[in-house]
């Protein structure tokens, strides 16, 4: 064979690589449609009996030189990567990715932003208990100028015999609180039918780990007009807690933060493995605000600072931490609370450490 018969041949090839390279993604474009179409009309993307037809036309039109079931091989491939095509397209439509609203979503509580890029902190007890425990707490916080106040009313504990929580109580003594020393509540909700009657007393409404998964709690808050402060459940992925999130603005509310509370591993130095790496991979994949929860996360009170230096490191919004005037005695999480003089240092070291600049 000439060179120059080589060179014709090579170009035949390139002409075609062109042609095939025109089509596949002329395909590809097609496919996202009928993604769309499908996807409006509440249908299944994979459809094993068309695929079957398709493989069936492939075999009845082969004229070689490829045997049928080296094409029927190769357009598999083309199918799968063209159902993934519909895949990235419906992820990028979910209402809390950036690629859907690219600017970050600022959460206004009563003048206090999270997610303007401020550094906040959300702090309170565990559980509310008495009205001079939740006073003593936000009193504490006021002066560090910290009105983000958290105390848990609806507790929800492992064992049906621990502190269930002070209830409807609990949400009183934390209103009063904050009315008397103008601070924000925030506080856990687990059952739907409560968000009503919850949100006269609460400005935010969180739902915890063990509720994330809580679909009719999910909708009923994304139906509410308060701001919602959605915990990472137990043993959610990233893409669960994001698609957890979206139940909630699906009905209209936008206004979540969402709060990396650490994940369960078999590690068992700490009470739950604080996945720090969520903290970005959320802000870049959503719009809303991220929050760490370094006490739930670690459960060691001796980690409280670094890992609250890591998050305001890494990107967060905000850090939770809870404080109780006498930690021994409290009725839950006494192990990991810290006291009013061990918060102060706390605030002191991170305002030192420069990452918290408030
Ligand atoms: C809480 O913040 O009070 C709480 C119970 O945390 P989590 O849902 O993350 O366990
Ligand atoms: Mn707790």
């Amino acid at each position: 064979m000439s060179n120059e018969q080589l060179e014709a041949l090579r170009e035949q090839l390139d002409e075609v690589n062109m042609e095939l390279l025109k089509l596949v993604n002329q395909r590809g474009r097609i496919a996202q449609e009928i993604g769309q179409v499908k996807s409006k009309a509440g249908q299944k993307r994979f459809d094993p009996v068309r695929e079957r037809k398709m493989l069936d036309m492939i075999a009845e039109n082969n004229e070689g030189p490829f045997s049928t079931s080296t094409l029927q091989h190769l357009f598999k491939q083309i199918f799968q990567l063209s159902l993934e095509l519909q895949e990235d397209d419906n992820r990028k439509a979910l209402l809390v990715s950036r690629k859907k609203k690219a600017e970050d979503t600022i959460i206004d509580l009563k003048g206090e932003k999270v997610g303007d890029g401020s550094q906040k902190m959300i702090i309170g007890p565990c559980s509310v208990e008495s009205y001079e425990q939740v006073y003593e707490v936000a009193s504490a916080m006021k002066e560090q100028g910290m009105r983000l106040l958290r105390g848990g009313a609806f507790k929800p504990r492992t064992s049906p015999y621990d502190f269930q929580g002070l209830g409807l109580e609990g949400l009183e003594i934390l209103r009063r609180v904050a009315d008397e020393l103008d601070m924000v509540v925030i506080s856990e909700v687990m059952n739907p039918q409560d968000i009503e009657m919850a949100t006269e007393y609460i400005d935010v409404i969180q739902i915890g780990a063990r509720n994330m998964q809580n679909f009719d709690l999910l909708r009923e808050s994304g139906a509410s007009d308060k701001p919602v402060l959605l915990k990472r459940g137990l043993s959610a992925t990233i893409d669960e807690f994001t698609k957890a999130a979206e139940y909630i603005i699906a009905k209209g509310n936008e206004n979540i933060m969402l709060c990396e509370r650490g994940i369960r591993t078999y590690e068992k130095a700490t009470r739950n493995t604080l996945d720090i790496s969520a903290v970005p991979i959320l802000k870049q994949e959503t719009h809303l605000p991220v929050l760490v929860d370094v006490t739930h996360s670690t459960g060691r009170r001796d980690l409280l600072l670094p890992a609250a230096k890591a998050a305001f490191a890494i990107g967060a919004d905000a850090v939770m931490a809870e404080v109780h005037p006498d930690p021994a005695v409290a009725l839950s999480d006494s192990a990991q609370q810290m006291d009013i003089p061990q918060f102060n240092e706390f605030v002191e070291s991170l305002r030192q450490s420069g990452l918290y600049k408030l």
